[in-house]
């Protein structure tokens, strides 16, 4: 008899959007003529630039000649495109990455979620709460994350991101393995300073800490002295392995088209202490025997991001959205709320009004402005009092829901 891996059951049945399309349904039977907007799901709505589709076009037409044809590409990408981001991501930031170090995949979903398989299963796990929830997840599969209490799972050690920590998470009192950090962060949409940053790194390297750091949301940071990358301070190659993603970036979450970083110089130990193991050459082990690479098609169109007028346009999305965040901004704080993130990333996390519930607030804003949002206890404990709004809506709808917001639900 084939027996299945419990831990799976350990997860909860309901996903959270499952359970937001469940209340929305119910919505929509009693008002079959309501107008909602989302301004809950993390999807992008505007089409991909030209620049993309062009250099799509292409690479489809040379998969259609006979002398252009390409079958199975590196199962660690193009060197085309590792060498584009190099010098495009990174150099500018005085980063020094080799084009070896840089996985090309499929979105960041599918790595950040199956990073955890290069590290013993007793790992300690540090996520901050409110969290994206692939990490703890992926985790729970393997059997790491313990048993799940009152919404608490028992070997995870939640570090608190709230207004009352102005969302800086404090550094555990205590040794944790593995350490899962995101910036600009889901679902709060805040960010880190270098200092704080910094303090990451600093505990990482005393104490042979892992790093995952997820910075799929990086193109969105307008302020000039906030960090995009990890590898930005000193001493992080050796501790952390980074995560990218064109989903958020240059509207792929439909083409499929991610990265991670995993240096040369980071190891980790092996149980009896005596030896140090390259992380990259596990990395690369993995992936050459569980992934045969992203489509050439997706690899040409994120090369396209880099040129001169996919930058430009890229850039015009990118300030398309967070106009949008500026307008629900003003029009949030303007009712009174607090409402953080949203001015270096595409999302908002507001507070619920005289401490309600988050799913109350979410059902007040469904029932009387019929726009949806997400409710933050969703993303962990920390995460009950919030909502996430985000900013991937058409100007029109934003718009829209922001008036209807004001006139009738606070
Ligand atoms: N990381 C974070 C924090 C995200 O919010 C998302 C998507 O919502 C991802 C990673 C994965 O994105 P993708 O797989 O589309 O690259």
């Amino acid at each position: 008899m084939a027996l299945v891996n419990e831990h799976f059951l350990k997860l909860p049945d309901n996903y959270l959007f499952a359970d937001i399309a469940k209340k929305v349904n119910a919505f929509k039977v009693s008002h079959p003529q309501a107008d909602l907007i989302s301004l809950g799901i993390g999807d992008v709505t505007r089409p991909v630039c030209p620049a993309v589709t062009e250099a799509m076009h292409k690479a489809v037409d040379e998969l259609g000649r006979k002398d252009t044809f390409r079958g199975y590409g590196p199962e660690q990408g193009y060197a085309f495109l590792r060498e584009a981001i190099v010098k495009h991501d990174f150099m500018p930031r005085g980063i020094r990455l080799d084009p070896s170090e840089i996985f090309i995949n499929d979105g960041a979903k599918s790595d950040t979620g199956n990073i955890q398989e290069l590290v013993r299963w007793d790992n300690s796990i540090g996520v901050t709460d409110p969290i994206y929830p692939v990490y703890i997840d992926s985790n729970v599969m393997i059997g790491r994350a313990g048993l799940v209490e009152n919404g608490r799972w028992s070997n995870v050690i939640y570090m608190p991101c709230t207004a009352e920590n102005n969302f800086v998470p404090q550094i555990p009192d205590r040794r944790v393995d593995i350490i899962y950090l995101c910036y600009p962060n889901n679902p709060t949409g805040t960010v880190i300073s270098k200092d704080e940053l910094r303090k990451w790194v600093n505990y990482a390297l005393k104490n042979d800490t892992l790093i995952f750091y997820d910075a799929a949301y990086e193109a969105y940071i307008q302020d000039d002295d906030i960090p995009h990358s990890i590898y930005e301070i000193k001493g992080a190659r050796k501790v952390a392995i980074e995560f990218r993603s064109y989903s958020k970036t240059a509207g792929f979450t439909g083409i499929r088209c991610g990265y991670t970083v995993v240096p040369k110089e980071l190891t980790a130990g092996t149980l009896d202490g005596k030896r140090r193991i390259s992380l990259h050459r596990l990395w690369y082990r993995r992936q050459c025997t569980k992934f045969n690479g992203t489509s050439y098609i997706s690899q040409r169109a994120a090369e396209a991001t880099y040129s001169p007028e996919g930058k430009e346009q890229v850039k015009a999305t990118i300030g398309y959205y967070m106009e949008n965040a500026g307008i629900m901004l003003e029009t949030l704080t303007g009712l009174g709320l607090d409402v953080y993130g949203g001015r270096n990333s595409p999302y908002l996390w507001v507070k619920t009004p005289d401490g309600e519930s988050s799913w109350r607030f979410f059902e007040q804003m469904l029932y009387n402005a019929h726009v949806v949002c997400t409710p933050g206890v969703g993303f962990g404990p920390s995460g009950e009092g919030y909502v996430r709004l985000t900013a991937f809506g058409d100007r029109g709808d934003c718009e829209r829901a922001m008036e209807r917001i004001m006139k009738r639900c606070i």
